[in-house]
């Protein structure tokens, strides 16, 4: 980490960036010239991969691995970063998880554990992110919720009430920190071609195929280059947006 010189690129952090959405959002910001901290709760092996990929490619990126859901970390995470690496001028927070069932048979921990990475750690991570922005008087904060969060679906409640209570709470950031030009948004991504839908069936595909009206999965790189924008000052008049990456699915 000593040859880094984090100062001479803006610097960004992705929550969740070991795979996936979050590592495909991490790449992009690393090409568009950010040096990326890329965040993981266990997967510290394939965090590396991500980092080693971006330097492969002539990017900028180092590990940064701790829990969302547990605020203590992500304060002490956060200090760390202004102390040793700078302003932080973007923060996505991407780290996510599903424990999908019925309402009926949902079990309190299962909905504990849901709200707490899902919702809770975005809100500690926008927290603490905050307090350097608004002094710098500068910063992207980008969630990334879901078009469940919008629309609902059966099985999904705890995750849905989770990336909802995603979009209120952004909408009120941004309009606290408006005036300190301090930006909010939220992406919020339909079916997207990741480990989780390629172990739907192919019967399960068709039925969700027909509800897209473009007709195909979204790619990470379709997240990526949205979140892409909202990182950068051609965003510089968008806060406080819900902006679909779907096909379509939901309008
Ligand atoms: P994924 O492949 O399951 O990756 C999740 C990432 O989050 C991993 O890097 C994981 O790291 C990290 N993570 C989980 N719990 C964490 C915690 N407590 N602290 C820090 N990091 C943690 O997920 P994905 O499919 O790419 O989805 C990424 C985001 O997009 C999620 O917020 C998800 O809800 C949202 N989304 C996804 C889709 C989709 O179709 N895939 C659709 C809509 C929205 P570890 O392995 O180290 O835990």
């Amino acid at each position: 980490m000593s040859e880094l010189e984090p100062q001479t690129k803006p610097l960004a952090l992705v929550t969740g960036a070991s795979r996936g959405i979050g590592a495909a959002i991490a790449e992009k910001l690393a090409q568009d010239g950010f040096h990326v901290l890329i965040n993981y709760a266990s997967s510290e092996a394939k965090a590396l991969e991500v980092v080693n990929r971006i330097t492969a490619a002539g990017g900028s990126a180092e590990p940064l691995g701790f829990n969302v859901a547990d605020s203590k970390q992500v304060d002490e995470k956060f200090d760390w970063i202004a102390k040793n690496r700078g302003q932080l001028k973007v923060l996505v927070n991407n780290a996510g998880i599903t424990i999908d069932g019925l309402i009926v048979r949902l079990k309190d921990e299962d909905l504990d554990k849901t709200l707490d990475v899902d919702l809770k750690g975005a809100i500690y991570c926008s927290r603490a992110a905050t307090k350097t922005m608004m002094r710098a008087r500068e910063g992207s904060i980008i969630q990334i919720a879901s078009v469940v969060g919008e629309m609902g679906n059966a099985g999904q409640s705890a995750y849905a009430a989770a990336k909802a209570g995603l979009i209120g709470f952004s909408k009120s950031v941004a309009k606290e920190l408006g005036s300190r030009q301090v930006r909010c948004n939220v992406v919020t991504p339909g079916y997207i071609d990741t480990e989780m839908t390629g172990a739907l069936t192919e019967a399960q595909k068709e039925a969700i195929l027909r509800t897209i009206p473009l007709g195909f999965f979204g790619s990470t790189a379709d997240v990526a280059a949205l979140v892409s924008y909202l990182a950068s000052p051609a965003s510089r008049f968008i806060t406080g947006q819900v902006i679909g990456v779907n096909g379509g699915m939901y309008m």
